[in-house]
């Protein structure tokens, strides 16, 4: 049996989306999944928009998703250059052939000409295709050209023909060529155009599946023709459906479409995300949702990809008035944290591998985000035993990383004072000293260990002090941690222990100058 070739081939023209690393991750685990090999490609032939700065975040985001290539930039390969903006000889060596073949002509219509017959054919209402002036120009007519230097883009002749795209998730598909005429593979600066470039890398590297997102389903009938007038074997091609938003509208770029960089800000540890993005258009064989890597690399199957759109429920509906505001990409993690949805299928995922993974791995996951923490530097370290066994004690509560810190920061919290004015009168207003009075003798005469019990407690204040909601729950956190909003108190309190809960209780009270008993 051949050996199974896939390839991702992104555009170095921003960054790395979810859609884009979906796509990247079909390739990589059908590539593991039949021990072939997965190839990055960069797909770099417009100038105008391909950057170095974005080719370098595809690979850190490829990178931080464990989704080594096996042949690519920076690890080279039989079938290299692996950036289209390198092979440009080998484009014109069979741009040529095919010229000579009359498989494709020289066009010298100008741009102005044809831009006037496209707004003719708008304003009929009729779709535009190019009329074919040039493919009948004789050898002199193109020499006199050439000789002066008239520029050219170089067209395919689309022979009239039925094609049928047979693809792997989304059936047989078919097109008439002749709606689609005589198009550009080449463009006048000498750059080949998406659909040639394509066509003549994936048969030079013998790739042999082409899976990629279904807005590409009607660039594949120009393909097919050109591997056909190459004689070039054809791939399998496989087009994994749309993903759409909690809204059931198509990702956009400023909400939802976010570069997967943003999400290892956000705190999720890198499996998480491949986990959720597998499941973006693909179900295991028994319906199975946590998965660790080597499964996902085993099991993953394009048979099992589905034609409907996929449902990225990472972030919640936008209100319409934020439609018009947000854009996510230019939010940092905080400010990205408020449109999460707190049920997504992703945060139960990171909660289950935060809870599952070694802790020295969560350890060292950590660092980072205890940079900018307010705890003495000494304990920044993800192997100090302090730090870790807090975290080991917290991360059962954690969705993502970033939510650690300030229960860390808590932990170590020694100047313990009211935040501002705000969060003493909380305390001292209405029935605030009672309950926190009725709080700390409760505390007291129990031994509770764990949220739950923590949380019966509270609200046996509550009956006691016959109070609930704000007026039972803000004096609380103002007599424990000085401040108005915050952490998850009964998570914060089995985490400092009953102990010096009590003690944080008689510091703030002696602030506050009150009595707690
Ligand atoms: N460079 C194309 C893109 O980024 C690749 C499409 C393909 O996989 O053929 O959309």
């Amino acid at each position: 049996m051949t050996e199974v070739r896939t390839r991702f081939a992104p555009s170095p023209s921003g960054f790395l989306h979810v859609g884009g690393a979906r796509t990247a991750l079909f390739n990589y685990l059908y590539a593991k999944a039949m021990k072939g090999k997965f190839i990055l490609r960069v797909e770099d032939t417009d100038q105008d928009r391909s950057t170095e700065a974005s080719f370098k975040i595809i690979l850190e985001s490829l990178k931080w998703l464990g989704m080594e290539w096996d042949e690519g930039p920076g690890v080279g390969g039989p079938h290299g250059p692996y950036t289209q903006s390198e092979r440009l000889h080998i484009y014109k060596e069979y741009t040529d052939k095919l010229i000579g073949d009359r498989k494709a002509y020289r066009c010298f219509c100008s741009s102005e000409e044809l831009e006037g017959k496209k707004k003719q054919a708008e304003s009929m209402g009729i779709p535009y295709l190019y009329d074919g002036k040039c493919s009948e120009l004789t050898e002199e007519e193109i020499q006199n050209n050439l000789s002066k230097k008239a520029p050219y883009t170089v067209r395919f002749r689309t022979p009239n023909k039925i094609v049928i795209v047979d693809d792997m998730i989304q059936g047989k598909v078919k097109f008439e060529s002749k709606l689609i005429g005589d198009f550009i593979l080449v463009k006048s600066d000498g750059f080949p155009s998406y659909n040639y470039a394509v066509v003549i890398d994936d048969a030079l590297m013998q790739i042999t599946h082409v899976i990629r997102g279904v807005g590409h389903l009607s660039n594949t009938p120009r393909q097919i023709l050109i591997f056909e007038a190459f004689g070039f074997p054809l791939p399998r091609f496989a087009h994994a459906s749309e993903i759409v938003g909690s809204d059931g509208k198509k990702l956009s770029k400023r909400a939802g479409a976010t570069s997967v960089l943003a999400f290892r800000e956000l705190g999720y540890l890198s499996e998480t995300l491949r986990n959720y993005m597998a499941l973006l258009g693909w179900t295991s064989p028994d319906g199975k949702e946590y998965m660790e890597d080597s499964e996902l690399c085993s099991v993953f199957d394009i048979e099992r990809c589905s034609k409907s759109p996929a449902t990225f429920d990472v972030f919640k509906k936008l209100k319409e008035e934020e439609k018009e505001t947000v854009d996510f990409n230019k939010l940092d993690a905080a400010g990205l944290s408020d449109y999460l949805n707190p049920k997504s299928k992703l945060n139960w995922m990171s909660n289950k591998l935060i809870r599952d993974v070694p802790i020295e791995r969560l350890g060292k996951e950590m660092e980072p985000f205890l940079a900018d923490a307010k705890i003495p530097n000494e304990y920044k370290s993800g192997t100090h035993p302090t730090l870790v066994s807090i975290l080991d004690s917290v991360r059962v509560y954690l969705d993502r990383l970033i939510q650690a810190p300030p229960y860390i920061e808590e932990f170590f919290l020694e100047d313990l004072g009211f935040e501002n004015d705000e969060a003493k009168s909380l305390l001292l207003e209405g029935n605030g000293t009672i309950v926190a009075k009725t709080f700390y003798e409760q505390i007291l005469s129990a031994n509770p260990t764990s949220p739950d019990q923590y949380k019966e407690i509270m609200s046996g204040t509550g009956e006691k002090t016959a109070e609930k909601g704000r007026t039972l729950f803000m004096p609380i956190r103002s007599i424990t941690t000085g401040k108005s909003h915050g952490l998850e108190l009964p998570i914060l309190f089995t985490l400092l222990g009953k102990e010096k809960l009590q003690k944080r209780m008689e510091i703030l009270a002696k602030v506050a100058n009150i009595t707690l008993n």
